[in-house]
């Protein structure tokens, strides 16, 4: 990214000089690299600033061509904010938001998607790939399947999946797919929106106007720096993905079992047969923040980063069916690219000596 910074300046929509063209070439280059990690064509990639603006994109954007029978949209019950904020912020145009409710393991309930579908003809189904709370893995192959069968557009937020699993969007059969940089490892201030057909195709408007920037979908210079980062953060992830996920899926369940050993009663949340490699939701029998007060060499959180500082429990523990007593005992610990066995190890030891003295004094 450095070059981008320091010395190569030219916006890369400059094609009458050599300067210009430079940075166009590196562009076009990382654009290859983002595409190939979740096997897209590198025209299908349009360059936002955040997912939250490519969620946004999509489901603001394809609202605009729906059909004049097609007013519902469908979301699941544990979407991030960025998806359920504009899909609610659609119902002041007319469009009526409608939740699919997920199971205990936080999986979409199928039979309450298809009856939905069925009942509603909607003209798009926002259903995330990966749970950022809970790790649990949606079967958005079949979700998609589903809503094509019955005429529905499908956008996926991969935000947690994209370098953590493996994302095929020919295979997922989605539309549209949303992921950012700085969840995989890249610089913040970078994302993209991955637009089946590519980003002049007739099934998405723009929400923003101005030059002709990334098809007209998203108009604005180019974040160029950010954007070469991204594509070498999306080169490592692709390489080092099927590694990544064997180590840290075995070192998360090495984890949990040491916990379960002592303590026989602490819960795991998410589906266990599928779910994000690196994530472990565990509801304990002691306040989840005492525990992480005490603990605070480590990176722990109750929830999710962007609800961090409210009091009320997790929206996605509570639609998995937790009390709210249960969600105050609940932490959410991820494991990273940079989490080593002697850091579980030292984790696994402070929090058993912690939940022995909490216990010791309630
Ligand atoms: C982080 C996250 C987002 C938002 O991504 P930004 O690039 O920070 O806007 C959206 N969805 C999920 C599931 C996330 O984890």
């Amino acid at each position: 990214m450095l070059p981008f910074f320091t010395e190569q300046f030219a916006n890369p929509a400059s094609s009458t000089h050599k300067e210009g063209r430079s940075s166009q070439q590196a562009v076009s280059f990382a654009r290859s690299q983002v595409a190939e990690l979740i096997n897209a064509a590198r025209d299908e990639i349009v360059f936002t600033s955040t997912a939250t603006e490519s969620n946004n994109i999509a489901i603001l954007g394809t609202s605009d061509n729906a059909a004049a029978n097609r007013r519902t949209v469908i979301t699941s019950a544990i979407e991030h904010k960025s998806v359920s904020e504009p899909v609610r912020s659609l119902s002041r145009r007319g469009f009526r938001p409608t939740t699919v409710d997920v199971d205990n393991y936080g999986r979409v309930k199928i039979g309450e998607l298809e009856a939905m579908l069925a009942q509603h003809s909607p003209y798009l189904v926002s259903i995330q790939a990966a749970n950022s709370e809970i790790g649990t893995i949606q079967p958005i192959r079949e979700i998609a399947e589903m809503a094509h069968f019955y005429g529905a557009l499908v956008h996926c937020d991969a935000v947690q999946a994209v370098g953590r699993i493996e994302v095929d969007v020919e295979e997922w059969e989605v539309d549209f797919l949303a992921f950012s940089a700085h969840k995989l490892y890249g610089p913040k201030g970078i994302a993209a929106l991955y637009v089946r057909g590519g980003s002049k195709s007739p099934r998405i408007s723009p929400v923003m106007f101005g030059g002709g920037h990334e098809g007209g979908l998203r108009p604005g210079t180019l974040n160029v720096p950010g954007i070469v980062g991204f594509g070498a953060a999306a080169q490592i992830a692709r390489e080092v993905l099927p590694s990544e996920m064997l180590r840290l899926s075995q070192l998360r369940d090495q984890f949990e079992l040491s916990m379960l050993e002592v303590h026989s009663t602490i819960q795991r949340n998410g589906f266990l047969l599928d779910r994000l490699p690196g994530n472990s939701n565990l509801t304990f029998s002691v306040d989840a923040e005492a525990l992480m007060m005490r603990l605070p060499h480590f990176a722990l959180s109750t929830g999710s980063a962007c609800s961090a500082g409210t009091l009320e429990p997790s929206p996605v523990l509570q639609a998995i069916g937790r009390s709210r007593e249960e969600a105050y005992m609940t932490l959410r610990i991820g494991l990273g690219r940079y989490t080593t066995e002697n850091e579980i190890h030292s984790l696994t030891t402070g929090l058993n000596r912690e939940i022995a003295l909490i216990s010791a004094i309630q």
